[in-house]
């Protein structure tokens, strides 16, 4: 695997307004050294444990995204430094992380993950769900959040229509939300099977492991 090379590869074919999270899960911390000597400083994992050793054993620069599935209860070791939480699928965790983003005197951007997949096993709020939340006098009292955008995955499928719709369908509710609440920055959608498709439906963001550190291994 050259990490260098596919990272320079994927950047230079994406437009310059897309953020890449060069997503580093069960890799080791010499592969994203690797990454980080060509410059980037922006990574993702997806279970708190294993980002927090690496936060604790990686150069303090780099900025860390939690991408996966987060519990309430996990919320206090990643909140002194993750950058951008990337899954907030409930209002009882984003009460959590405001309570202890508070406690470190910061606060933490997030995003609002959105259920779009076929598959009822994936998390997230859907439309109305997520109109409710931001309308509602609870989540205004939140003071150390800030909602910067939204997130989501598509069906894990080859059916690239299937997956452009889902995607279509993430980026209207992103413009509705935007245009009738509060302007947001970030639409986080697209890994490495369909971040194209994901950029050409308007993704700012983009969540990439296999493509950059190759296959992960979990034996
Ligand atoms: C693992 C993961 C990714 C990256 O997946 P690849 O297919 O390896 O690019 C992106 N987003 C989330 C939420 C993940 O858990």
């Amino acid at each position: 695997m050259n990490i260098t090379a596919n990272l320079q590869q994927i950047k230079a074919s994406i437009p310059k307004y897309v953020t890449l999270v060069a997503v580093s899960k069960t890799k080791p911390n010499t592969a994203i050294l690797e990454a980080y000597q060509t410059g980037h400083r922006i990574f993702g994992e997806n279970k708190v444990q294993e980002l927090t050793e690496k936060y604790e054993s990686l150069p303090k620069d780099i900025e860390w995204h939690m991408i996966g599935h987060l519990q309430s209860n996990k919320v206090k070791y990643i909140a002194p430094f993750v950058s951008l939480i990337h899954g907030v699928d409930s209002f009882k965790l984003l009460k959590e992380i405001n309570k202890r983003a508070a406690q470190n005197e910061r606060v933490i951007n997030c995003l609002l993950q959105i259920h779009i997949a076929e598959e009822d096993t994936k998390f997230g709020f859907d439309e109305k769900e997520v109109i409710e939340l931001i309308k509602s006098e609870a989540f205004q009292d939140l003071k150390n959040i800030k909602v910067v955008g939204l997130m989501g995955m598509a069906t894990f499928t080859d059916n690239e229509n299937q997956i452009r719709k889902e995607f279509k369908s993430l980026k209207k509710i992103f413009d509705k939300l935007s245009t009738l609440y509060f302007q947001l920055s970030t639409l986080s959608m697209g890994m490495s099977g369909d971040y194209q498709i994901a950029i050409e439906e308007g993704s700012t963001m983009i969540r990439v492991g296999s493509s950059i550190f190759g296959e992960r291994n979990y034996h």
